[in-house]
């Protein structure tokens, strides 16, 4: 009887700890806005810095709610930056962080200009890490990367008022609305 009230009692407790565990997950921020999902950083990814020569590079804009126009809305926010914009000098080497994968290469001049991004393995599940404004490319679409590798050199491609990274990681699928806080896979 004993056993049976005692076993009954953690039973309980767990789904008072779940029920705080997902009502923390979803609480609004601001009115109806919404926080992206909480990131934990997977065991096997292994953090870097992406700018060679570039020792804590400074962030000059963080992830998270924005004013500026060209930045998307998702997650509730009218405008929202899903990534984390390192400036150091322009053309400044960039290397693949995180992990290996699969690279895709996208040129162009809006957006995220000239792009590359990494379809990496995770115990999470697929990340897609996006190198974006860079100046060129130094791999081809398609390329097998490893970490270290170099993917290309900092530049103010597409939709940037001055050379930077925008370092951007999405889970499952290459879209912003799939952004997650990307400061785990970065030394700073
Ligand atoms: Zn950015």
């Amino acid at each position: 009887m004993l056993k049976l009230a005692a076993g009954g009692v953690v039973v309980l407790l767990a789904f008072a700890a779940l029920f705080v565990v997902v009502l923390s997950g979803v609480a609004p921020v601001h009115g109806a806005a919404s926080r992206p999902p909480v990131d934990l950083v997977p065991v096997n990814v292994h953090p870097g810095n992406p700018l060679e020569g570039c020792p804590h590079p400074p962030v000059t804009q963080p992830f998270g709610p924005s004013d500026l126009a060209g930045e998307p809305a998702v997650f509730g926010f009218p405008h929202f930056h899903t990534g984390i914009d390192l400036a150091c000098p322009y053309g400044t080497p960039v290397h693949d962080v995180g992990g290996p994968g699969i690279a895709r290469v996208q040129l162009g001049n809006t957006g995220f200009g000239n792009n590359v991004v990494v379809r990496v393995a995770t115990t999470n599940g697929t990340y897609f890490v996006r190198y974006a404004h860079l100046a060129a490319i130094a791999i081809g679409d398609g390329d097998q990367v490893a970490v270290g590798d170099l993917l290309g050199w900092e530049g103010s491609t597409g939709y940037s008022t001055g050379p930077h990274l925008h370092f951007e990681t999405d889970l499952g699928s290459a879209s912003v609305a799939a952004a997650h806080d990307p400061s785990g896979w970065l030394t700073l």
